[in-house]
């Protein structure tokens, strides 16, 4: 694949399209990543409209990068990383929101995991650099150690650009200033081991899926978690290494065992957002729910708001087999759409509407599990537990121990079932 990647950017120089691609947007390897599959996920047949995938960019460009909403940053993010996979030959602008996609291979290699995404940016800068003849001063650049010698090949490398392209501005502006650095990071990264871009600043702390499936939007994050991309801290060095070797200037061992590179925390948390955006479109949410009503209160009990409970079980309906949760009941008029976290109690409407929090369940297996009196369901293994008065059922007895289907728990919902869990042990101790 990497071979066919280089093929695909043998030309790609400053001079024949914006230069404007080598800023730090386009270095948020995660934010292209997130992009190449919001595309691929969007796209009809080989054509997308950009509009369209604009709120959804900008909305997971916000929070990864905890920008304030409605800000500037988050929809340059997005534009200049459309003009980076242009400019990678990838894309090809076709009207003023139209794009075809050319290499749809390429785009499913990014898609793979954020690493390849992180590579094909290298190979671009590496193959920009190249052809517009500024490799030998990368290279220089990148192994020197004497500082004033490095500030001069960077005064060299902005005169280069600046006389390759017009849009790239006056030598010293910001913006020249800005190709310089994050072209010198992309590189710096791997060759020297500096950190990446900004965006790329890893903290040692282990975090789980369940907490990452806190941190999407619509949830809060916990104070005790850290925030936002900080969680893409599974970048595996060696596999990037282990790829780019022919190209990097400055030669490092590498483990061919560790150049496998598993399915890392960034992919679940952009499939995990990429499915709460669908859900949010389809259904329509944010028509249907209305903060004011959702806060009114009578005798102190939240008034409950039928246009909710009926997106929610139409939601639960269908994102999930269409039976009871525990016992496969299957006859739809009597199933019940239960939350896990009660309507009352919730914190807002994305917990009263979101199909996460619920369980289909047939009347009987709603009862027990309503008020986590005397059923719960284990958040981290699905296992079915019942309090000692349920147990002393000989019609309940036998589900003791029993486990739900465990992709009901691998998700958001374990979130939910922690909180019943919890709630559980409190009545029964
Ligand atoms: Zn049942």
């Amino acid at each position: 694949m990497i071979k066919s990647i280089i093929n695909n950017l043998s030309n790609v120089s400053l001079s024949k399209k914006r230069g404007r691609f080598l800023s730090d947007k386009s270095y948020g390897y995660d934010t292209v990543f997130f992009i190449a599959k919001l595309i691929l996920r969007n796209c009809d047949g080989n054509k997308f409209n950009k509009q369209k995938l604009r709120p959804k960019a900008i909305s997971f460009i916000e929070d990864i990068f905890n920008l304030s909403p409605g800000t500037a940053g988050a929809v340059n993010y997005f534009v200049e990383t459309l003009n980076l996979l242009d400019f990678g030959n990838i894309l090809e602008k076709e009207g003023r929101n139209t794009y075809k996609i050319v290499r749809k291979d390429i785009l499913e290699y990014i898609c793979e995991n954020p690493e390849n995404a992180y590579i094909f940016i290298y190979l671009l800068t590496f193959y920009t650099y190249k052809n517009d003849g500024l490799l030998g001063l990368l290279n220089k650049y990148c192994q020197t150690k004497d500082i004033s010698e490095k500030e001069k090949i960077i005064y060299n490398i902005f005169n280069i650009f600046q006389k390759k392209s017009i849009s790239i501005g006056a030598t010293g502006s910001n913006w020249s200033k800005q190709l310089v650095k994050y072209s010198l990071i992309i590189f710096g990264y791997v060759n020297n081991q500096y950190y990446l871009t900004r965006t790329l600043k890893i903290k040692p702390q282990k975090i789980t899926i369940e907490d990452v499936s806190l941190n999407v939007k619509g949830t809060r994050t916990p104070d005790h978690l850290p925030k936002k991309n900080d969680y893409i801290q599974s970048f595996s060095i060696d596999y990037v290494l282990g790829q780019l070797e022919p190209y990097l200037f400055v030669k490092s061992k590498i483990d061919p065992a560790k150049t496998v590179i598993t399915k890392s925390l960034a992919s679940d948390l952009a499939d995990l957002k990429l499915d709460i955006f669908n859900f949010n479109a389809v259904d329509g949410v944010g028509d249907i729910y209305d903060q004011k009503q959702f806060n009114e209160f009578e005798n102190n009990i939240r008034r409950r708001n039928p246009s909710i409970q009926s997106a929610f079980r139409k939601n639960l309906l269908k994102h999930n087999n269409k039976f009871c949760s525990i016992c496969k009941f299957t006859f739809e008029k009597f199933l019940i759409a239960g939350h896990i976290k009660p309507y009352t109690m919730c914190d807002n409407t994305y917990d009263a509407i979101n199909h996460f929090n619920g369980l289909l369940l047939c009347p009987n297996h709603d009862k027990l599990f309503e008020g986590a009196k005397y059923m719960t369901i284990d958040s981290s293994s699905g296992k079915i537990i019942l309090n000692d008065t349920a147990k002393c059922s000989k019609d309940f007895i036998t589900l003791d121990g029993q486990h739900i289907d465990k992709r009901m728990v691998h998700c958001e919902r374990k979130h939910y079932l922690r909180w019943h869990n919890e709630q559980f042990y409190k009545q029964n101790t």
